[in-house]
């Protein structure tokens, strides 16, 4: 049996008609693995609610296809896809009770209404609102109300959850709640799940891999920690996490700062010419002005975050780079602003990038 769920191939969407159409996605395909937590993550009007759209079936390719357990399913309307979605509007009925909500996709299908009550009574145990099965949806809070869609999302058991921003109307303590728990029902139904966010941070510390989107494409597909330490291009390196960028040149597996300072970077076989160096905030280190294969910079400026500081600081060429420090005590001596100290790369995190 095949490992992936679903997979995209070459899906090309174009809306509108000759000089005013827009490709909302660009030639994407992409393999989703069974089980998985998979997030589209990408600013607004990247494509990622198009795609999930694809998959659900409310939309038609302009080419390409879908195939859901090898199966192609392009022509498939929604209602025959072992596939569901939540919305980040829950679309309640308000005037049926919770377990009306979360029976109905149930009932619609014809299941008999002993069976419908017993499995709507286990979803939303699963989502922990079993005390809650009789009450209307109008008389519970935004995060209990999201809680229930998710149940009717996963009554009918989809092979497949589509999730479309579905935390983003929640304040930020409920959001991070629902974080965990949208993660725990993943692992506990074993369902692949395709979440869409444009919230990095969210999409690092839930997803079994995160598929990158800019302009129609996808840039990057990878683990969190993958997509973070090992970005492909400039895009993904600014979109998750913050960076620096140091203009290089390359030559002979040799990393050249415009100063002429030489420094060392991971992936620099395939690469000749001028290129950007990303290296993050916190790997880059403070140290004497004289301590070895330190590069000169000044410090600029610097913001207090409480365990951290930021120190802006000036490299000798006037490229501008952020480092992020752990903040010292009141007692100790601090880095003073317009100070030459000297500047380190920690090993292995510098990277060179393809654009
Ligand atoms: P957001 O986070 O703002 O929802 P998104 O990444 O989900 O953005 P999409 O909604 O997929 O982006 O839209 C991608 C592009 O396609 C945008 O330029 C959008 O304006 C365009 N688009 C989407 N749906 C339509 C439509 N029905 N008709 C015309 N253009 C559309």
């Amino acid at each position: 049996m095949s490992e992936i769920a679903i997979e995209v191939r070459n899906a090309v969407k174009a809306f509108g008609q000759g000089g005013m159409a827009v490709r909302a996605l660009d030639d994407v395909s992409v393999d989703i693995r069974k089980g998985e937590f998979f997030t589209l993550l990408g600013p607004s009007g990247c494509g990622k609610t198009t795609l999930l759209r694809l998959i659900a079936g409310f939309e038609s390719p302009t080419s390409g296809q879908i195939l859901l357990d090898g199966q192609d399913i392009t022509h498939l309307p929604p209602n025959k896809r072992p596939v569901n979605t939540v919305f980040q509007s829950y679309a309640l009925f308000p005037h049926l009770t919770v377990l009306q909500n979360v029976g109905f996709a149930l009932q619609m299908l014809g299941k008999p209404k002993a069976e419908v009550a017993e499995t709507a009574r286990q979803m939303l145990a699963l989502v922990k609102l079993d005390q809650m099965a009789d009450r209307k949806t109008s008389q519970l809070s935004g995060g209990q109300q999201q809680r229930v869609a998710l149940a009717r999302a996963l009554a009918p058991k989809p092979k497949v959850l589509l999730l479309d921003e579905p935390l983003s109307a929640l304040d930020l303590k409920l959001r991070k709640e629902m974080q965990v728990e949208l993660k725990r029902l993943q692992h506990e139904t074993g369902i692949t799940f395709i979440f869409v966010t444009h919230d990095q941070e969210e999409a690092l510390t839930m997803s079994d891999r995160i598929g990158v989107m800019s302009a129609g494409k996808i840039q990057q597909i990878g683990a969190p920690r993958e997509i973070y330490v090992r970005p492909v291009n400039r895009f993904v390196a600014s979109f998750i996490g913050e960076t620096n960028f140091l203009p290089v040149t390359v030559s002979g597996g040799h990393v050249t700062l415009k100063s002429g300072i030489r420094i060392a970077a991971g992936n620099t076989h395939r690469h000749h010419g001028d290129f950007t160096v990303t290296v993050r905030p916190e790997h880059v280190r403070i140290v004497p002005r004289d301590a070895e294969g330190a590069i000169p910079a000044t410090i600029r400026d610097q913001v207090y975050f409480g365990t951290d500081t930021h120190y802006h600081l000036v490299l000798g060429d006037g490229t501008e780079i952020v480092a992020r420090q752990q903040s010292r005590t009141a007692t100790e001596s601090g880095l003073m602003n317009g100070t030459t100290v000297g500047v380190q790369f920690a090993e292995g995190a510098t990277r060179v990038l393809e654009q």
